[in-house]
């Protein structure tokens, strides 16, 4: 009798392994015998990732208790076998359990404890084997109906020693036995897939820091000495490998593969350079790249795509984007702290980087600085586990505490220029030292502001532009916004950041012939065949403009909602004869995202099989770098089919949605969230959380943009939540700036800055900010000429109107004079609107220069302190008494009750009363009005214009009216908004640098 079966089978293995015909293979291994949980974790890990196998799900459902080979009768129940050291050779030893075996329906599992390293089975007649490899060779042996063998992730769960590792691979491509590794099956008939095996195989292998430090010392000292050590295509444009006259690359002593300027580049590089300066967009280079590409002058470089072209991404804005892109920067390294504008400006000003920037910096910008200097500075990744690293006088830099690793940043020895016909050096490749620094300048403000090139890139980024998905739309011959007779215009919205680095959007026009590609819509860089793109672009826009304007008129919308008598409004907007369908802009957004799915799906294909080739060449490092960027790529693929699921989701929720919304209310708390965000977004260049923009990509809908005058006028569909489901339709409409109708840089007209600061009631400071302008400037230039055009003459009356803290009556003013304007009927007007009317007109008002010009937070004091009881309010408190507790001196006391007349600057108003005839006593005036008569008082303090025009400075928060009796006072209700608490900033200090005004602390 021998010891092993026919199959080679060590006996006792063999009957414990069984006599099943499974075709699927699962092998779990943790190195550290008895480790429960490790084990548990890995098994874990393994049925998410193959847990769709029905088999592998019933074996899921096996409690730990049963993998536990303490209690072999609890796996015993489930069919678990559990196999010693001494099962697996006849020279082994050991009757420890080391790993468990079930077979459950195609399925034979086995999960093992056993480090892949140690040669656990020493043997007298050839080298000592190690108990995995025995194990898992045993395994396919035994089972000749096996057609895959599945591990949870990568293959060091398979087998760190090389030679281990190629016996499974080679028993398995023998057998024709497809490997699977974390879900991604390798098959080694298919040849790409056996040298990606490989490659993993070497990421997988055992560590020799000696032969690393070897290969990365080598090729650091070819970074030092100016060597290419790169394929020629990973190469920065311009260069390529050194040839000799056979086409071969030469090989020069330490640098190894050498590079060589490409003089027909010169012109490539000069005209680049000089658009990306000049802020040209990089749809538009990339035609100039395809340009060039017909003319044989540049061969795009794309390790992804061997084949790609650059022609081949025009028409779609993210491909040509991303194709400019890579040609002036690295697209896989952002720097983790963006420069400040000092910085840049020092470096535009000719200071040397090294000076300026740190190394991540500098390792961003470095193909501009290539160009630049000739020294290319680069980082190669460090192999060599072990801080405090220094090869070839290079010491490694370290991410943190935790990196084992580092990296090595290195600056070249120089490459040399492109010579023109007579051999002269072109230096720079003919591109001024000054522009190659304003390229760079532009690559580093463009960290800052978004990168969207359309819109709709920056999915993966923490923030981008909180309003950026515009789809384009067609006007027919004769209709608003028509540009031609013959047949429809087509419209787009672009972003652009212009060269302070603000957010902008310009609106585009072409014909819509012009915009229909061989498959899909062209993207907004062609116009035409001979059109060019200056001639196309309508208007030029403020981000921040349209997000502050959209978040006023979305506010507005809100607040008619609220109000009973507008509910028609809503419902209305439920029935208009076009409306929009919202699915359509979510289904548009799903075309989108799986346009931008199929790239990332190449590009982790690409990945792989970039990780083969370089693993093929030997350079490991390379191979690991590669194998980390599929991962990357393949996790923004699942991102990409989360939003898409969630879209779908929102489609179907939609159209599922009650049609009867008669009775319905729409989700305000949505509103005003977006109405914050939104404002938030404008005082941030346009910038919002990505998440944000995502919902606001799914409310506003159905963009309208058209000039008209030096105005854009915008218009958008909100879609609102209903309480009972589905989406209510808000239509929205508001009008910013044509900043392209205006000339360099000057001052927004009066008609924006009055459309800003009283028709949609913004405060001065958020109207200087949106506009750009300072505060002095636009009271000295705009503000105040158009006051005192419209009857609103007295300073004071001008100064507390701009720092008014009440918007609603800058809209109110505005309300009056353009009424008087275009002569249209007088609407009914309040008692309190007359008020206001009649104290801004006021010719010989007589006030500070503020809204409100006093400190007034110790009145409020005094009038709570009068209020606090019965008793107190009643009989009041002694003058002495007050002021004492108020740190103000009696006679302040009694100017509360008796202002003093004064000669110049204004009359302070009444805030209290006397309690008593001998005027000892002082307490807070009574409201003498209605039913407030007796029972309350006017007791919260209000020193604004027109309250204090009744000679109180103070209201009842009952009824908000003054105490005055005379006249229309007692008919004059002040808004709710007039129970805020304001006071004066005190000290000095002008208008024109800030607000007087500020929310009381008390
Ligand atoms: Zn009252």
């Amino acid at each position: 009798m021998t010891l092993y079966t026919a199959r080679k089978v060590y006996n006792p293995l063999a009957t414990k392994l069984g006599a099943g015909r499974p075709t699927s293979g699962h092998l779990i291994r943790f190195s550290l015998v008895g480790d429960a949980g490790g084990s548990a974790a890995q098994r874990d890990s393994h049925f998410s990732i193959y847990g769709d196998d029905p088999d592998i799900a019933a074996i899921s459902q096996f409690p730990d208790a049963a993998w536990d080979p303490a209690q072999p009768d609890v796996g015993a129940m489930h069919g678990i076998t559990w196999i010693t050291m001494a099962d697996l050779h006849h020279d082994a030893t050991g009757h420890e359990p080391i790993a468990a075996v079930v077979c459950v329906g195609d399925v034979v599992f086995l999960n093992i404890t056993l480090s892949s390293t140690i040669k656990h089975i020493v043997r007298l007649d050839g080298e000592d084997l190690n108990g995995v490899t025995v194990l898992v060779m045993s395994l396919l042996n035994h089972f000749p109906t096996l057609r895959e063998v599945c591990w949870a992730d990568d293959v060091t769960r398979a087998g760190r020693d090389r030679a281990d590792w190629s016996t499974i691979t080679n028993k398995c491509k023998i057998r024709d036995v497809t490997m699977v590794f974390g879900g991604q099956r390798y098959d080694q008939s298919i040849p790409g897939d056996e040298l990606a095996l490989g490659a993993l195989g070497l990421v997988g292998g055992s560590d020799d820091p000696n032969r690393r430090r070897r290969m990365t010392g080598k090729r650091l000292m070819k970074y030092k000495a100016g060597g290419a050590a790169l394929a020629e295509r990973q190469m920065p444009y311009g260069w390529c490998h050194k040839k000799d006259k056979h086409g071969r690359s030469v090989q020069e002593g330490n640098r190894g593969l050498v590079p060589e300027a490409q003089p027909e580049m010169a012109a490539v590089y000069a005209s680049l350079y000089q658009a990306h300066a000049d802020d040209e967009t990089y749809q538009d280079i990339t035609a100039r790249l395809a340009a060039y590409e017909a003319e044989g002058l540049i061969v795009r470089r794309d390790h992804t795509d061997l084949d790609n072209t650059f022609a081949r991404t025009l028409g779609d804005d993210n491909a040509s984007y991303g194709a400019a892109k890579s040609f002036f920067c690295r697209s896989d390294s952002n720097p983790r702290v963006i420069p400040s504008d000092l910085d840049i400006a020092r470096y535009l000003e000719g200071e040397d980087p090294a000076e300026v920037f740190d190394a991540d910096v500098r390792f961003f910008i470095a193909k501009v600085e290539l160009v630049r200097t000739g020294r290319y500075f680069r980082r190669l990744n460090n192999d060599i586990r072990g801080r405090n690293i220094v090869l070839d006088g290079i010491p490694a830099t370290y991410r943190d505490d935790l990196d084992e690793y580092g990296y090595f940043d290195v600056i070249s020895a120089p490459w040399e220029w492109p010579t023109d016909d007579q051999g002269n050096e072109i230096p720079r490749f003919g591109v001024p030292d000054r522009v190659c620094r304003q390229v760079a300048a532009r690559l580093l403000r463009e960290l800052r502001a978004p990168k969207a090139p359309t819109g709709g890139q920056a999915h993966h980024a923490p923030t981008r532009r909180a309003l950026q998905c515009f789809t384009s739309w067609l006007t027919a011959p004769g209709t608003l916004g028509a540009k031609y007779d013959d047949e429809a215009t087509q419209w787009g919205v672009q972003a652009r950041v212009n060269n302070s680095g603000r957010a902008n959007l310009v609106l585009l026009f072409r014909r819509q012939s012009a915009g229909e590609g061989s498959r899909y819509e062209r993207g907004w860089s062609y116009f035409g065949s001979g059109e060019t793109k200056p001639d196309h672009i309508d208007a030029t826009f403020s981000l921040t403009e349209l997000e502050a304007s959209v978040a006023h008129h979305l506010d507005r919308g809100v607040q008619q909602l609220l109000d009973p008598s507008s509910i028609a409004h809503l419902t209305e907007a439920q029935h208009r004869s076009d409306d929009p369908d919202p699915t359509a802009t979510w289904r548009h957004q799903i075309t989108l995202k799986l346009s931008d799915k199929k790239p990332l799906e190449d590009e982790a294909k690409g990945h792989r099989t970039m990780a083969a080739i370089s693993a093929g060449a030997g350079d490991e490092a390379e191979a690991r770098a590669y194998a980390t960027q599929a991962a990357e790529v393949a996790a923004k693929v699942v991102a990409l089919d989360a939003d898409i699921a969630r879209l779908e989701a929102k489609i179907s929720k939609h159209e599922s949605g009650t049609p009867s919304l008669r009775h319905d209310r729409a989700d305000v708390s949505v509103a005003v969230h977006l109405v914050a965000g939104l404002e938030s977004a404008a005082r941030n260049n346009g910038e919002s959380p990505a998440k944000f923009g995502t919902l606001c990509d799914e409310t506003f809908i159905d963009w309208r943009f058209h000039v008209d005058g030096e105005d854009v006028v915008w218009s958008c569909t909100a879609l609102l939540p209903l309480a009972t489901g589905g989406h209510a339709q808000l239509p929205l409409t508001g009008r910013i700036r044509n900043v392209r109708a205006r000339t360099g840089k000057s001052l927004a007209t009066t008609d924006t800055v009055v459309r800003y600061l009283f028709e949609e009631g913004r405060d001065l400071t958020a109207t200087a900010d949106l506009l750009q302008v300072t505060r002095e400037t636009l009271l000295k230039k705009r503000v105040m000429p158009w006051l005192v055009a419209n009857g609103v003459t007295a300073r004071g009356a001008k100064c507390a109107l701009v720092d008014h803290p009440i918007p609603e009556v800058r809209r109110e003013l505005h309300r009056w004079v353009t009424r008087a304007a275009d002569g249209s009927t007088q609407p009914s007007t309040s008692a309190y609107t007359e008020r206001l009317r009649s104290t801004y007109t006021d010719p010989d008002l007589s006030w500070g220069d503020a809204a409100v010009p006093d400190d007034t937070a110790w009145i409020a004091d005094a009038i709570r302190l009068l209020t606090a009881d019965t008793a107190t309010r009643r009989h009041g408190l002694p003058v002495l008494d007050v002021a004492l507790a108020l740190g103000k001196s009696e006679h302040e006391i009694r100017e509360l009750v008796k202002p003093q007349r004064r000669s110049a600057g204004f009359t302070r108003p009444v805030y209290l009363a006397y309690a008593n005839q001998a005027k000892t006593h002082v307490k807070a005036v009574p409201c003498p009005h209605g039913r407030c008569r007796g029972r309350r008082f006017a007791a919260h303090v209000s020193l604004l214009p027109e309250v204090a025009a009744s000679g109180y400075g103070v209201i009842c928060s009952h009824c908000r009216r003054t105490p005055a009796q005379d006249g229309a006072w007692p008919v004059t209700q002040f808004p709710s908004a007039y129970l805020g608490r304001w006071t004066s900033t005190g000290g000095s200090g002008s208008l024109r640098e800030a607000p007087r005004t500020i929310r009381s602390p008390r």
